[in-house]
């Protein structure tokens, strides 16, 4: 018996039923998502371990840590499998490549892992 609850059926409005789908964008985000985190995972799959600190040799043959995260990159010009940064070893600009990590020796890896370029991806 206190206050009055809603207003009583106020105009029964919504009766023209227009089922359009809502926009489609979100699923051209997502097909680009999932894209992203499946190439991940395929180059997981080969050995390789993306997305986060990984070692890369440079053209010279130099070994070090670096991070790696797909499809973004601001410190290196992206070209597909390799790309063009300055390595902390020699001190220098090449193209580096990822190295598997089972093909690195223990020496290489402790050498890697010495050898960080700046934090940022
Ligand atoms: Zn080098």
């Amino acid at each position: 018996m206190s206050s009055p609850n809603a207003s009583p059926n106020a105009m029964a409005v919504g009766e023209d039923e227009t089922r359009r789908p809502r926009r489609r964008r979100k699923g051209v985000i997502a097909a680009f998502v999932v894209f992203s985190v499946v190439s991940t995972l395929i180059a997981r799959r080969r050995g390789y371990n993306m997305g986060g600190n990984i070692v890369v040799r440079c053209r010279k043959g130099h070994l070090f840590t670096t991070i790696w995260i797909p499809l973004a990159s601001f410190k290196a010009i992206r070209l597909g499998w390799t790309r063009f940064q300055r390595c902390p070893v020699g001190r220098h600009w090449s193209l580096v490549t990822p190295v598997k990590d089972s093909d690195l020796t223990d020496e290489e890896r402790k050498f890697a892992a010495e050898h960080r370029d700046v934090r940022i991806p």
